[in-house]
C-alpha cells in the first residue's frame, strides 16, 4: 500500500476518531447498516453491543495505525483470521462487514471528505485486511475452536480467580500468547484471557481472571464457574513470547492478572539451557493483590537469571481485607517490596536501554509505564505489549 493510500485512510479515520462521540456514532452506524443489509450475520454478535462497539473502533484504530508496518500487521491479521473461524464466518461475511464499514465511514465523513480517491483507498485497505484474514483461516489445519472442561476453580482474592481447564485436544501456543474464551452462561460474548502456564501435552490451561466491576463476563467467570462446565477457546493470538535470542536481557512489567502471560514465559524459560538476565516487576494496588508471589518466589529461588521486584501503590492492605491477624508469609528470593506507582518505580531504576521490554496489565497502566520508560531512555521499538482492546 503506498503512502498516499495510507494517508487517505488515516485522515478519514482520524476525522471520526477526533470527535468526542465519533467512535461511538461510527460503531452504531456500522452495526445498524450491517444488521439491516445482512440480517443473517446478527447471530454472530452478542445481544448487547456496548462493549462490542468500543472494541470495534479500537481494533480499527489499531490496524489503521500499523498500515505502514506490514511485517507486524499481516501476522496480526492472519492470527485474527484464524481466530475468527470460531464464529463460522466465511468470505461472504467478510464482504458484508467490509461493505457496511465503508458505508458507515462514508456517511460519517460526508461527501466533501469522502472523495472517489478516498473510496478507492479504503477499498484497497479493506481488501488487504479481509484477504489476509480469509487466506490465513483457509490454510489453517487446527480446530476452529477447542472445548475445555473446568477442572479447578479457586478464588485466590476477593474478585480474582484461578481457573484450570483440560482441553479436548492439546493446543500449541507460545507462552505469552492470549486467546478468546466463551463461557456457557454468556453465549457469544468472547473475552481474551492469557494462559498462566506454557502449552503442555495434557492440554491443561490455567487462567487468572479478575472480575471487572460492571463487566458482562469476568464477574461470572470469577463468581459462578463450576467444575465440569465446558468453555470454548479460540486460536492463540498475540506476539509476546520468549525471545529466541538467549543473550538479550529482558524486563517484564505486569500488574494484576497481567502477571499470567509473564509467568508462563518464565516457566517456559526454565526448560531452556541458558537464559539472559530477567527482571520482573509485579504490581498491585495493595500488598494482598500480589496473589502469585509464592510461584514467583519459587521461580526466582531456582533460577539465578531471574530477579522479581514486588511493587504496590499502597503500603497497607485495605480495611476490607481479611487476614486472620497472622503475619503475611515471607517469600524468599524476592527483592524487597517497593511502594509507589509501578511505571515510576521501574523507570527510576534506569533507562533499561539494553533490554527487550514487555508490559502487561490494564490499558492505562500499560500506557503510563510505556511513556515513563520512553522518557527514561528505553527505545520505543524495544517495548512490546498486547493490543489494548
Ligand atoms: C490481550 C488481552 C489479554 C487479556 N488477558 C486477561 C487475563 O488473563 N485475565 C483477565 O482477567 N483479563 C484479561 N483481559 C481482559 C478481559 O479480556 C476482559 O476485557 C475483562 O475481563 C472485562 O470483561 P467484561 O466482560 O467483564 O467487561 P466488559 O463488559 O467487556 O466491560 C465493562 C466495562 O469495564 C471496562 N473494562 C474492561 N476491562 C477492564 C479492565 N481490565 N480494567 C478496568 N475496566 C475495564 C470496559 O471499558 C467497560 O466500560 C485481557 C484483555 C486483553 C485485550
Amino acid at each position: 500500500m503506498d503512502s498516499r493510500t495510507v494517508a487517505l485512510i488515516r485522515t478519514t479515520f482520524k476525522s471520526v476518531a477526533a470527535e468526542d462521540d465519533g467512535p461511538e456514532k461510527l460503531a452504531r452506524s456500522f452495526y445498524a447498516i450491517l444488521f439491516t443489509d445482512y440480517p443473517q450475520v446478527r447471530d454472530f454478535f452478542p445481544a448487547a453491543l456496548d462493549a462490542q462497539r468500543d472494541r470495534l473502533v479500537k481494533a480499527i484504530a489499531y490496524v489503521v495505525d500499523r498500515l505502514e508496518e506490514p511485517e507486524r500487521l499481516l501476522p496480526f491479521l492472519a492470527q485474527l483470521g484464524r481466530d475468527h473461524r470460531k464464529y463460522g464466518v466465511v468470505a461472504e461475511h467478510y464482504a458484508a462487514v467490509c461493505q457496511s464499514l465503508k458505508s458507515a465511514l462514508a456517511a460519517y465523513a460526508g461527501t466533501e471528505l469522502w472523495t472517489d480517491e478516498v473510496d478507492r483507498a479504503w477499498d484497497e485497505g479493506i481488501n488487504i485486511i479481509a484477504n489476509t484474514m480469509i487466506g490465513a483461516a483457509e490454510q489453517e489445519t487446527t480446530p476452529p475452536v477447542w472445548t475445555g472442561t473446568v477442572i479447578e476453580h479457586r478464588e485466590v482474592l476477593r474478585n480474582l480467580a484461578v481457573v484450570r481447564l483440560r482441553l479436548d485436544q492439546p493446543m500449541q501456543y507460545a507462552a505469552g500468547q492470549y486467546m478468546s474464551v466463551q463461557i456457557p452462561s454468556r453465549p457469544r460474548m468472547w473475552r481474551y484471557l492469557s494462559p498462566a502456564i506454557p502449552a503442555n501435552a495434557n492440554g491443561e490451561l490455567e487462567f487468572h481472571i479478575r472480575g471487572v466491576t460492571g463487566g458482562w463476563v469476568s464477574p461470572a467467570m470469577v463468581g459462578h464457574t463450576r467444575v465440569g462446565e465446558q468453555w470454548l477457546i479460540g486460536s492463540p493470538l498475540g506476539g509476546l513470547g520468549v525471545p529466541r535470542n538467549t543473550r538479550r536481557k529482558l524486563l517484564m512489567v505486569g500488574c494484576g492478572t497481567g502477571i499470567a502471560p509473564l509467568r508462563a514465559q518464565l516457566m517456559a524459560m526454565t526448560a531452556r539451557r541458558s537464559n539472559p538476565k530477567v527482571d520482573v516487576f509485579v504490581g498491585g494496588h495493595y500488598p494482598c493483590d500480589l496473589y502469585d508471589l509464592e510461584v514467583l518466589s519459587q521461580l526466582a529461588c531456582a533460577n539465578k537469571w531471574l530477579t522479581v521486584h514486588p511493587v504496590t501503590e499502597s503500603n497497607e492492605n485495605p480495611w476490607w481485607h481479611f487476614d486472620n491477624g497472622e503475619e503475611p508469609p515471607e517469600f524468599p528470593g524476592l527483592e524487597p517490596r517497593k511502594v509507589g506507582q509501578i511505571g515510576k518505580i521501574v523507570a527510576g531504576h534506569g533507562s533499561w536501554d539494553d533490554r527487550d521490554v514487555q508490559i502487561v496489565g490494564a490499558p492505562s497502566m500499560v500506557q503510563t509505564t510505556k511513556f515513563r520508560l520512553m522518557a527514561a531512555g528505553t527505545p520505543t521499538e524495544n517495548i512490546r505489549h498486547d493490543p489494548l482492546f
